[in-house]
């Protein structure tokens, strides 16, 4: 239920449009490194200093006509550009409809091309983000022509689709993310239940390691993590050939300790004025977040719209553990 409320709230356009015209509030700032991209590269040179190399997403939602896709595109360029210019360790991450998939897909891979293109110029790599599964197909169909010209891309598997094996070895020669999917999928073609996506995940990987490219084994379970380190050491898998991927502000100790240990580590880096929606999917998939909002809603006088929704949301949960206490 819980997870509903989230995903509700991070697709709705009003709250959107009035958090952006507000810095981070609500514990945002935990989780999303800046509004700008100069508080992104301070970020990136501070996650850099421990080892730890980075993939920025300028966050951007909504984009519906092509002005905004094009200025989405801008961003990113700009990114490419104070990457290169502070030669700091870190790559893009990019979501397909804010290029605009959704308005024309020719469009949309123009878009993407001129990004892949400016990056492949300074060596940057470029990961096609995977959303739900109505993008699942067009983002492969972008994939495989960009591959055409370039070699700096990539994309994402989502462990749980019932296929994920089938698009892995599809796109084997493809540096991969496997992630287990953030997205509300129906039972036909995705996992519902959690050990059954963690199964898969694992059985992904595991493959992807043995057959694939480079893999980015992107979690933030330390089971699953654990279980890796484990198979690595069994199967004489070199570290060059994989990474572990986390989300900026998520298990910063376990970051640092993956780190310290020798193992490729990167953060994916979250940045921009469209920080909303990114952060109620992070407060959807993970609601003890929740604390994160907690403390900000109740030790800072907050006066948003955002604010006073959350707290009235947290008020009723609170209401409902008292009744449920007596
Ligand atoms: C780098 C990165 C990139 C991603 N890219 C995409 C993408 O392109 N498309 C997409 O659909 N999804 C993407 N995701 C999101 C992903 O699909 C999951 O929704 C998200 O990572 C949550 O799943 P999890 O694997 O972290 O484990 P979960 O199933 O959420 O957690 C498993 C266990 O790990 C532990 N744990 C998890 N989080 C914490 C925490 N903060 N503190 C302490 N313990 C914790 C707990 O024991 C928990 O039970 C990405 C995730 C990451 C990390």
């Amino acid at each position: 239920m819980l997870k509903d409320f989230f995903m509700g709230l991070s697709q709705n356009q009003f709250l959107n449009n009035t958090a952006k015209k507000y810095g981070l509030k609500m514990g945002a700032q935990t989780v999303v490194a800046g509004t700008n991209i100069e508080e992104a590269i301070k970020s990136i040179k501070e996650l850099n200093a421990h080892g730890i190399s980075c993939t920025v997403d300028n966050l951007g939602e909504f984009v519906f006509k092509e002005e905004e896709a094009e200025e989405a595109r801008e961003q990113i360029l700009k990114v490419i550009e104070a990457i290169h210019k502070h030669q700091v360790d870190a790559h893009i991450s990019l979501k397909p409809t804010q290029l605009g998939l959704d308005i024309d897909y020719h469009f949309c891979l123009n878009n993407v091309k001129e990004i892949v293109d400016r990056a492949n110029n300074y060596g940057i790599f470029v990961n096609i983000d995977m959303e739900d599964y109505s993008h699942l197909q067009p983002t492969f169909d972008l994939l495989e022509d960009l591959s055409l010209e370039y070699e700096n891309v990539g994309t994402v598997i989502q462990s749980y689709f019932r296929q994920a094996q089938e698009y892995l070895e599809k796109y084997r020669n493809f540096r991969i993310r496997i992630v287990k999917g953030a997205y509300k999928e129906s039972e036909e073609i995705a996992y519902p239940d959690k050990k059954d996506i963690d199964a898969n995940f694992i059985k992904i990987t595991e493959w992807h390691l043995k057959n694939g490219k480079f893999t980015s084994i992107a979690t933030h379970d330390h089971q699953i993590i654990n279980h890796i380190k484990e198979f690595v050491k069994k199967n004489n898998i070199p570290k060059e050939k994989f990474e572990f991927q986390m989300l900026y502000g998520f298990r910063k100790d376990l970051q640092l300790k993956l780190a310290s240990e020798g193992y490729n580590f990167c953060t994916y880096v979250p940045f921009g004025k469209d920080w909303y929606g990114y952060f109620m999917r992070r407060l959807a998939e993970r609601p003890q977040n929740l604390n994160l909002v907690a403390k900000q809603v109740f030790n800072k006088k907050t006066n948003t719209v955002l604010g006073v929704a959350a707290g009235a949301f947290l008020l009723g949960r609170m209401t409902k553990k008292t009744k449920k206490r007596r």
